[in-house]
């Protein structure tokens, strides 16, 4: 790259994030991380009917949790602020005075203000989409009509999208604009404005749509298009952003599971479809699951503290850390993670249905006092040595393991479903599994 790449990712906050800007965001970011380039946030917020501070915050807030972190923009600053379009107004002015100095636009007798179009042909080359070639000068409107005189500055004095795109494009010496396809059509009138201003465009790449299953048009509504209903969901933001580079981009071979840094060494246009990109929420839940149970145990443990302190779960990292190596391999969502290890941190746990079902069964309880009896002077007490005890005490009794291995079970978590017996009577150790077995006995006894 012979300049010095400067992408930027240009929301308009009018709703949510939605996975769809999130991966421009992010073929943006990764594009930048790759070249050593600089990656901007700007604010496109000159609509201000339609503009919230609920979806700004969602932006940041979606951005941030995703890892796409900003070198120039809001909170970052920057040489080329304000980022944000609704504080530009002084700059437009002065490239619109400029074009109109260049008798290039002019105010119709409404009071907008117009952009003449050169109505000559164009040609450009798309990144993703390749060549395109289009005869401006027979660009006709929907009734069929000659393309009338592009608005930049409505009567009432508020700026038209594409002027303001291209003039801080410009001035945010932007070297590639990399957005969704939804803007292939609009380019040749950027393209225009940049000539008309006397400026070489940059270079342009429009990544695919995203679709439903169903060949759809993915819509706000859908599920999982929201990326707040991922930071909410429990997943990682490794997993998602895994997850959206796959929409659109292959690395051209099987691997589905990239790390950023992969994605960051791997990412091309070249292998970007040019064909829409089906969105499967299934696949992105299947990725979550992989890196719940791959993720360096101490970044599963910064990600799971904050679900853990929501349901009142407290301890340092070397109580919950075993903890949580126990059942990682069950966890799809980090959301679960209460449920599945809230008994390991209260005496108080309760005995659920299906559990006192099988506390109540005849025999149960003896089985659990024939196992406290086992497990009283055990040692060492780990989960191998549990296991070899526990099923010779069955081979003694002339029974199948599972007839000690359910009691036991649900006696110690007041569950039947859970971790693998024997690690998790290892990780509540001896002292607390024979106070359960004690607590269960008292419960259902009689
Ligand atoms: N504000 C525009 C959008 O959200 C940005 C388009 C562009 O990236 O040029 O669609």
């Amino acid at each position: 790259m012979s300049s010095k790449v400067r992408v930027r990712f240009a929301p308009s906050p009018t709703g949510y994030l939605h996975v769809g800007g999130a991966r421009t965001a992010l073929f943006n970011w990764v594009f930048a991380r790759k070249h050593g380039g600089t990656f901007v946030l700007r604010i496109e917020d000159t609509d201000i009917a339609r503009n919230t501070d609920e979806a700004m915050q969602a932006i940041f807030d979606g951005m941030r949790w995703l890892g796409l972190d900003w070198d120039e923009g809001p909170h970052a600053g920057g040489q080329c602020g304000p980022y944000f379009q609704s504080q530009r107004g002084a700059i437009y002015e002065r490239y619109a005075q400029k074009l109109v100095e260049g008798g290039k636009a002019y105010t119709d007798e409404a009071g907008a203000l117009r952009f003449r179009l050169p109505r000559q042909p164009l040609a450009f080359d798309d990144l993703v989409c390749g060549h395109i070639e289009i005869d401006r000068s027979k660009s006709q409107s929907r009734d069929g009509s000659p393309e009338a005189d592009m608005t930049i500055r409505r009567a009432d004095g508020g700026w038209i999208f594409h002027f303001v795109n291209v003039v801080d494009d410009i001035e945010m010496g932007i070297t590639h604009v990399v957005r969704g396809e939804d803007h292939l059509s609009n380019t040749p009138k950027h393209i225009e404005l940049y000539q008309a201003l006397g400026v070489e465009p940059p270079q342009f790449g429009h990544i695919p749509l995203i679709l439903n299953k169903d060949g759809s048009k993915m819509s706000k509504r859908d599920q999982g298009a929201a990326v707040g209903s991922y930071i909410e969901g429990g997943y990682a933001p490794e997993a998602v952003v895994n997850y959206i580079a796959l929409l659109g981009w292959s690395p051209k071979d099987d691997s589905e599971k990239l790390s950023v840094d992969e994605l960051i060494a791997r990412f091309d246009f070249s292998g970007v479809n040019r064909k829409g990109a089906h969105f499967d929420l299934e696949k992105c839940n299947w990725l979550n699951a992989q890196y719940l149970m791959h993720l360096p145990m101490d970044r599963y443990l910064a990600l799971a503290l904050p679900w853990l302190e929501k349901a009142g779960i407290t301890g340092d990292d070397a109580t919950l850390t075993p903890v949580l190596a126990l059942v990682r391999e069950k966890v799809k969502f980090l959301t679960e993670l209460p449920d599945w290890i809230g008994f390991f941190f209260t005496e108080e746990y309760p005995f659920l249905p299906d559990a006192e079902e099988k506390l109540r069964k005849p025999g149960a309880l003896d089985r659990i006092a024939q196992l406290a009896e086992a497990y009283r002077a055990i040692e060492p007490w780990d989960s191998a040595t549990l296991e070899v005890k526990l099923k010779e005490l069955a081979a003694t009794h002339g029974v199948k393991a599972a007839e000690f291995v359910h009691p036991a079970r649900t006696a110690v978590s007041g569950k039947t479903v859970g971790p693998s017996l024997y690690h998790m009577l290892e990780v509540l150790g001896r002292e607390r599994v024979l106070k359960r077995f004690a607590r269960a006995t008292q419960t259902f006894a009689g």
